[in-house]
């Protein structure tokens, strides 16, 4: 299912991405490096708060679940037992016309006509052709053609003459090549009738129709309802152009076939595309001086399977009885064949995952279990329950040696998209490695004295789509008074306040008033150990709070003179605490300010 989109909102998100200092394109002065995205001094910190709450929860305030840190430089054998080298790939397509490149299962379904073509022939006289012409066309008063330099655009200038000067009756033809080539052989057949030299015979030889160029390849055009056929012409003739031909005369195959829900066409030009063929989305490496296949390597496109291979080292370690999980954070690479909609689909992603090994019994039981506990983590941090989904991935979509998975999904502004895999699958991935590599994989239960390959449930989610969610999630439009009291437009990013990349900015009223500084610094002193602060004393107090607004700091402080206690004594050492929604403020004492802050932070 799928949700409507809001390019426009999409658009205003990327650009207080950049423009605050979320996130930028990758290596964006040399043009950018599709596919991959550098975060900036905000990005970084929401990025780490998100990471970092995700291992609280997962590891630190569990007694089941142990952390590793693994390398992404991944050897051959792992991902071949794995079955990412035979089979971790995307069907590929290429727009016939292009040569862009899609992956099939994601070209939108489309309705229309479409028009078939056998063939098409060259329209434009070959050089025997333009030779003779130039012979035809020379008249003692213009002799000076240069008859190495003629090209076929000279072509119809040349007719023209001879038209002129023979006083035929044949209109000169429009730009088309269907037009041209009727014009073209009528004047070979005229010329032929009353030849005043040899060239008038070699003109309409040589544009007979085996002397000229020929492309056999068939191609089909998809139009639209309501679509002309011309439009089809058009682009059938691009692609011959691309062939070669200069003024390609289409030659189509009868009839033309309504298709619906169809595939095989490019959505953007209505050409054919190729017939799919798996692409291995891995990215491929050598280690070390010598480049052949003995020093193959793979950047390793999950993170799950060095879990999976450092199972019985950290199963005799961390000392865990099943079920137990491990939970890795990290890089992880695909070469997509379309990265797109922002950082949602990247070449270079980080993933947040977790192995949770489990017995064969239980498998079901914690798929539902890790499916809540997910569900959860995101309420947590801030996504709306809305504009969650669940979707119990059907079975002839399932990988095959998974039992149950469940996505859960997003409504982004470009339309409900994965955020993250709930996955049980089963014994599969300790099974195949200790049949490639040999070695036991299994678990001993001292109380049964059962020896058998655990089972696994993997919550897997990437870090930067949940980044991009919580994005978009937060980005609010509303009315705010500005400086003089009067309403104005808003932008501002709802994080909640555990996520937001700072959580509190603290403003001296005034920047030349020493005492106020000094107090604003004391404060700013005061905080900073337990979160990320931001000291301002620059500009009108409005614009300070509008600043902050726009890149999600939940609450501000600002230090003013009742804070040096100047005219009530009782509110001496007590500032104002204003929160970014509601826009409200509060007077509060300095003394019970960091706990208030870290009680609504979470
Ligand atoms: P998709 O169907 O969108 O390609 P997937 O089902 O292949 O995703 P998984 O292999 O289940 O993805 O990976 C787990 C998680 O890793 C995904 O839910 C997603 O959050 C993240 N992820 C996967 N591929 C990408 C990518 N190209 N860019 C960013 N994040 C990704």
């Amino acid at each position: 299912m799928s949700t409507p989109t809001d390019t426009q909102r999409m658009e205003k998100i990327v650009s207080l991405c950049k423009r605050r200092g979320f996130i930028f394109q990758s290596s964006e002065i040399y043009g950018g490096l599709n596919g991959a995205w550098d975060y900036g001094p905000l990005g970084v910190e929401l990025k780490r708060n998100l990471k970092n709450y995700w291992w609280r929860v997962m590891v630190h305030e569990r007694d089941d679940v142990v952390g590793m840190d693994g390398a992404i430089l991944t050897h051959p054998a792992v991902l071949k037992a794995s079955g990412h080298v035979e089979g971790f790939s995307d069907p590929m397509v290429d727009c016939r016309l292009t040569g862009k490149r899609f992956r099939a299962d994601q070209i939108p379904r489309q309705s229309g006509t479409i028009f078939k073509y056998e063939f098409a022939r060259e329209a434009a006289p070959v050089d025997r052709a333009l030779q003779a012409l130039a012979h035809l066309a020379e008249t003692d008063a213009e002799p000076k053609f240069n008859k190495t330099r003629i090209t076929s655009s000279d072509a119809l200038d040349l007719a023209k003459r001879i038209v002129e000067r023979r006083k035929l009756s044949i209109s000169l033809p429009k730009a088309d090549p269907e037009a041209i080539e009727l014009f073209f052989s009528h004047l070979g057949d005229l010329l032929r009738q009353h030849p005043r030299s040899q060239w008038e015979e070699e003109f309409a030889s040589a544009y007979s129709v085996p002397q000229r160029t020929i492309c056999k390849d068939a191609f089909s055009v998809l139009v639209g309802p309501g679509e002309s056929e011309s439009k089809a012409k058009k682009t059938a003739r691009a692609f011959y152009q691309k062939r070669g031909l200069k003024l390609p005369v289409v030659v189509p195959l009868p009839p033309a076939d309504e298709l619906k829900e169809t595939q095989k066409f490019n959505p953007e030009n209505g050409a054919e595309l190729t017939p799919p063929r798996p692409f291995n989305l891995m990215f491929k490496t050598n280690v070390g001086a010598m480049e052949d296949e003995s020093s193959v390597a793979y950047l390793r496109p999950e993170t799950a399977q060095s879990i999976f291979v450092q199972f019985k080292n950290i199963l005799e370690v961390a000392r865990k009885k099943l079920p137990f999980g491990i939970a890795q954070i990290g890089k992880a690479f695909r070469n997509e064949i379309n990265p797109r909609n922002f950082t949602f689909r990247s070449r270079e992603f980080e993933q947040m995952e977790l192995e949770y090994f489990c017995r064969p019994e239980q498998g079901m039981e914690l798929l539902e279990y890790w499916k809540e506990e997910r569900l959860k983590f995101y309420e947590n941090i801030g996504l709306s329950r809305a504009n969650l989904h669940l979707l119990n991935v059907p079975d002839e979509e399932r990988a095959f040696y998974s039992k149950g998975t469940y996505d859960i999904e997003y409504d982004f502004p470009f339309g409900r998209q994965e955020l993250e895999g709930v996955a049980y699958r089963t014994d599969y991935d300790l099974s195949q490695h200790q049949k490639a590599s040999g070695k036991s994989l299994e678990y001993f239960d001292e109380e049964t004295k059962e020896r058998f390959i655990p089972h696994v449930v993997e919550p897997s989610a990437g870090v930067d789509r949940t980044v991009l969610a919580m994005i978009c999630e937060a980005y609010a439009e509303d009315q705010a008074p500005n400086d003089k009291g009067e309403m104005e437009g808003r932008t501002f990013l709802r994080f909640h306040p555990r996520m937001a990349p700072i959580k509190c900015a603290i403003f001296p009223l005034l920047r030349n008033k020493e005492p106020l500084v000094a107090k604003a610094k004391q404060i700013r002193d005061l905080l900073r150990p337990h979160m990320f602060v931001f000291y301002d004393e620059s500009g009108a107090i409005g614009r300070r709070y509008r600043r902050q607004d726009e890149i999600g700091t939940p609450f501000c402080v600002t230090v003013d003179f009742e804070t040096l206690g100047e005219k009530q004594s009782d509110l001496r050492d007590t500032v104002t605490l204003r929160e970014r929604d509601s826009m409200k403020q509060e007077r509060v004492k300095i003394s019970d300010l960091l706990g208030l802050l870290l009680l609504r932070i979470g």
